[in-house]
């Protein structure tokens, strides 16, 4: 990704202006009661929606976190990409799993990309993504990308496991691990984020664009000193969404004491009209010193941090769904 503008320091007093109808702190509990109730016996092999707070297993994903940063740099055409692509497939095997392939055409020549898509029913039409890239930057030298690529790539692996286990309601949950969101080169609006570039024209394409409800992006979201910044160019009511769910988690402080314009995978699906945010702590290390280095490695990484990103997004995701319900009953 890359930073586009002037950065903003300073409270953010617009974002207390949300909705005062207390929806979101109280769990949906007799609704998910209802909704397990009316499954069919053959989808009883998932476990009842938990009554619960919703959470993931951060060790799990620091776990899968490590395995990805395991395989060396991880550039489109490498053979370590190829075996970190394995390594997707096999994790996520007995899913719905969909692979978008493309050939992407970049300044240093012509490569073969793939989009992994799993997709976990819900209860509604609507869809949610949620993406993250698995590609890690080709310009420098031993680059690693614990954070710019394996943190939120081990953090969907770990949204895949709950969605897997846990029976959700509302809109269906799509996890897209994008291939090719780093430029080749420098980065322009051609020689950057070709994955999802590739899937928004695709979805635009064939109508999938207007399913979607929202689009949650996670990029760079391992590091121990947390700071998810508020992108301006994002959705406004959905980046709103999000701080509503970290307040209701109490995990407010993490998030936007900083905003800024950043260029990411979403930039290509807000252009197609799908409300998107990018969740991102781009402030990595004092002055963001580590960012795109080869000092990005998992020792500046924390499991706090996924497990308050994790956290976030699985309440993002509620409150999405009891949007959709009241949407319905009006
Ligand atoms: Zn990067």
């Amino acid at each position: 990704m890359r930073f586009q503008g002037q950065l903003l320091l300073g409270g953010l007093l617009g974002i207390g202006a949300l909705g005062c109808n207390g929806v979101g702190v109280d769990l949906p509990i007799s609704a998910k009661q209802q909704s397990a109730s009316q499954q069919s016996p053959s989808q009883n092999t998932v476990a009842p929606a938990a009554t619960e707070p919703w959470r993931i297993d951060s060790a799990r994903a620091m776990k899968y976190l490590r395995e990805l940063v395991a395989f060396g740099p991880r550039p489109p055409g490498t053979p370590a990409q190829a075996k970190q692509q394995a390594y997707l497939r096999d994790k996520l095997k007995s899913d719905n799993l969909e692979e978008d392939k493309f050939k992407a055409t970049t300044p240093v020549g012509d490569f073969e990309m793939t989009n992994f898509i799993a997709k976990f029913p819900g209860t509604t039409n609507d869809v949610i993504v949620i993406g993250s890239h698995y590609d890690t930057l080709s310009s420098v030298k031993n680059f690693v990308g614990a954070n710019d690529g394996a943190s939120s790539t081990g953090l969907l692996l770990e949204l895949a496991d709950q969605l897997r286990a846990h029976r959700h309601t509302g809109p269906a949950v799509w996890l897209v691990f994008f291939d090719g969101e780093e430029a080749f080169k420098t980065w322009t609006d051609t020689d950057s984020v070709y994955g999802s570039r590739h899937l928004a024209a695709k979805w635009k394409q064939d109508g999938t664009a207007k399913r979607i409800k929202a689009f949650i992006l996670a990029d760079m979201i391992g590091d121990a000193d947390l700071n998810i910044d508020r992108d301006t160019a994002s959705t406004p009511w959905l980046s709103d969404l999000v701080y509503k769910a970290a307040t209701n988690l109490s995990r407010k402080s993490y998030f936007y004491n900083r905003q800024q314009p950043v260029g990411d995978d979403t930039t290509p699906f807000l252009a197609a009209g799908v409300p998107s945010v990018d969740i991102i702590d781009f402030d990595y290390g004092y002055n963001n010193v580590f960012w795109h280095t080869p000092q990005d490695t998992v020792d500046k990484l924390s499991p706090n941090s996924l497990q308050v990103v994790g956290d976030v997004i699985l309440e993002t995701v509620r409150l999405l769904g009891v949007e959709t319900s009241k949407e319905k009953k009006q």
